[in-house]
């Protein structure tokens, strides 16, 4: 992908948070599913992702290229179906009207994969936006394994 850049916590002038990806300059091999939901913008049925009923402390980056795109402090239990988020690392998702004008896609905004939708008005949290990204879009770092990535 040509707008595929390095970037990296090391680099002078990052403001990305302090976690490092793309080290590889490619993304990672994406599953027939994930393909489904990250390139074509598909949505994986409810209440079956592996992270919908999913409550540890860690980080979430894109599936396809790593950036960190949550952090668990941010996830809440909506009861939609799917992973809820009430707020995004800052920078690392863009919000993109549908062009229905009738939902906001988010995708990662380093690579463009499709994470989900954001929805706002819910009052579920005090943010009052829910981030509904599908599981196949998304993996989770365990706290103590990003420490350790970290050395
Ligand atoms: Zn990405």
């Amino acid at each position: 992908m040509d707008s595929l850049k390095l970037r990296c916590c090391s680099v002078a002038g990052c403001d990305l948070p302090p976690l490092c990806y793309n080290e590889s300059m490619r993304n990672n091999d994406l599953t027939p599913e994930e393909k489904e939901v990250i390139e074509n913008k598909g949505t994986e049925m409810p209440f079956s992702g592996e992270y919908y009923n999913f409550f540890r402390e860690g980080t979430y980056t894109c599936r396809r290229c790593n950036a960190p795109l949550y952090e668990s402090s941010g996830k809440f239990h909506s009861g939609c179906g799917w992973p809820s988020f009430d707020e995004e690392i800052p920078g690392a998702v863009k919000h993109v009207p549908d062009p229905d004008g009738l939902r906001t896609e988010i995708i990662c905004a380093n690579c463009g994969a499709h994470l989900g939708h954001v929805f706002t008005g819910e009052k579920f949290t005090e943010t009052d936006t829910r981030h509904c990204v599908n599981s196949l879009s998304i993996r989770f770092i365990p706290k103590e394994e990003r420490h350790n990535e970290r050395s």
